[in-house]
């Protein structure tokens, strides 16, 4: 069902989505308006103390960025925007202009610099250096057709098919939103929102491009000793294996190093979540000294000052940690008003054979903000892009697709000296719709614990080389698809 936004139903909601753009800000974005948000009480016009955006001059009234275009020449054809300029969005933004070339495609990202998750784990141990994960949006525009801005979204009137950014609205005919997760420290049991942000800015969990991943780096190569905590969330999390693979990486900093000082992996889970074997096997040939792996830890809240996780069962004190709780959509989708009420994670409501918004042909969710159980990765959100791209090209032309599966592919490296990584691919079957949230997540946990749902599977739970060396390739050929 579509939802009507009428002009004072969206100056009504825009103190809310102004709230949205603060917490985008806090991601290393511009966050112009967060400023006036403290402040707000009113129409952003009506507020006297509002001081405007960063890129605008002072005392500037925020309404401005509701009623000006964003600086862009007009388009020549239909207008695509992608809002996200990670993995998914990237993909998507090259194969619309690729299926489309009369289209105008526009990517939006709040980022000015793209850095890699896939492969940061191996950057955190110095395996690969920071040029290895870090990209130019611009180049990626540049070779591939599409403009780049640099903005945050804030909201979005479907009726008028109008995206707002802090740069300005943009009109659309078709919009593609890829914005990715964000953390629910709700669901460790820390509600206090200073409390939350004490967390996150002193124990980041680091499954966020930017500024996490360089505080987690600085926390390995200045560790002296003791318990380096590490936790895995309950949920359809952002990469299965990404927490397993990171206690390793760490541990082999710690054994080069001659650290005294051990990874403490605190599982939500009751056994390792994916690639048990090649990572079982890791954690006992290879880290007995430096690794200790807790499962069924079911965390009820984190005391940041006492740097103690607070177990349903058990404490767990630390010297130092990156702290990853459950996840959800990101907020973007739910200030836009399309999350699934089904979904355990607040992820988007969208048919999951096309990908659009139910009722909504012009809007589609790609990425880790969908519902369904696939694996929340970068190879799968590559995939799915493409295949969407194919959607909207074909209904331009009156055709319809039908569903494909995205390929899964998914190396974790586990040693470093040698580099050393296992691998496990795998298809779908086609998605299967929850009715209640009970059933949705146990649809999820079908998909994601029994691997009954996969179509097809390819397991290689022996660490070598040359898997090692696969990935690096893999990360290679992935890059090189977005930009
Ligand atoms: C440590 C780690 C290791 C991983 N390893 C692998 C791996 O080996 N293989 C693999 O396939 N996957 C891996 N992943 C998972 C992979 O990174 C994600 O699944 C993938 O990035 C999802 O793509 P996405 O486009 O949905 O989200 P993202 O890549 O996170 O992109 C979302 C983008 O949207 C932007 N955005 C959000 N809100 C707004 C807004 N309001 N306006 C404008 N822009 C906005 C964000 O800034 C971000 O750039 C790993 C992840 C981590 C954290």
């Amino acid at each position: 069902m579509k939802e009507n936004i009428s002009r004072r139903d969206f100056l009504r909601r825009s103190k809310g989505a102004v709230a949205g753009v603060a917490a985008a800000g806090m991601m290393g974005g511009s966050g112009q308006i967060s400023q006036g948000a403290e402040s707000y009480r009113g129409t952003p016009s009506q507020d006297p103390t509002y001081h405007g955006a960063q890129r605008g001059p002072a005392m500037r009234p925020a309404s401005f960025v509701i009623h000006k275009k964003a600086e862009l020449s007009e388009p020549k054809g239909p207008r695509a925007v992608v809002v996200g300029g990670g993995w998914g969005g990237l993909t998507m933004a090259k194969h619309l202009k690729l299926q489309s070339p009369e289209m105008d495609v526009v990517l939006v990202e709040t980022h000015s610099v793209f850095i890699s998750c896939p492969i940061s784990n191996l950057w955190l141990a110095g395996l690969v250096d920071q040029g290895f994960i870090t990209h130019s949006f611009l180049d990626a525009a540049a070779n591939n057709n599409y403009t780049f801005l640099n903005a945050t979204v804030f909201d979005a009137d479907r009726d008028k098919r109008r995206v707002y950014t802090d740069r300005g609205y943009i009109d659309y005919d078709y919009l593609v939103l890829a914005p990715g997760i964000d953390y629910d420290y709700d669901a460790i049991g820390v509600h206090d929102l200073e409390q939350q942000q004490a967390l996150m800015s002193r124990y980041p969990a680091a499954f966020k491009p930017g500024s996490e991943h360089l505080t987690l780096k600085a926390k390995i190569d200045n560790f002296e000793g003791g318990l380096f905590a590490l936790t895995v969330p309950s949920g359809n999390y952002r990469c299965l294996p990404a927490p397993y693979e990171r206690a390793c990486m760490i541990a082999s900093v710690f054994k080069k190093n001659k650290i005294k000082g051990k990874v403490l992996l605190l599982d939500h889970n009751p056994t390792i979540k994916i690639k048990r074997e090649g990572f079982e096997a890791a954690f006992h040939e290879l880290y007995k000294d430096y690794l200790e792996y807790y499962p069924s830890v079911s965390i009820v809240g984190v005391d940041v000052e006492k740097k103690t996780v607070i177990g349903e069962f058990d404490d767990y004190t630390f010297d130092d940690a990156a702290i990853y709780p459950r996840i959800r959509g990101a907020k973007l989708i739910e200030s836009l008003g399309l999350v699934n009420k089904y979904s355990p994670q607040k992820e988007a409501w969208i048919d999951q054979f096309h990908s659009n918004v139910v009722g909504d042909d012009r809007v589609y969710v790609i990425g880790d903000s969908r519902p369904t159980g696939f694996s929340k990765s970068g190879s799968t959100a590559q995939e799915e892009a493409k295949f969407v791209a194919r959607v909207i090209a074909g209904r331009m032309k009156g055709q319809e697709l039908k569903w494909e599966t995205p390929y899964t592919s998914c190396f974790s490296m586990v040693n470093s000296d040698p580099m050393e990584a296992i691998y496990l691919g795998f298809k779908y079957l086609p998605p299967q719709a929850g009715i209640t949230p009970m059933a949705m997540e146990r649809v999820v946990a079908f998909w994601t614990h029994t691997g009954a749902a996969f179509a097809w599977r390819d397991r290689k739970m022996n660490r070598s080389e040359e898997m090692g060396e696969a990935m690096l390739e893999w990360a290679r050929v992935h890059y090189n698809e977005m930009f």
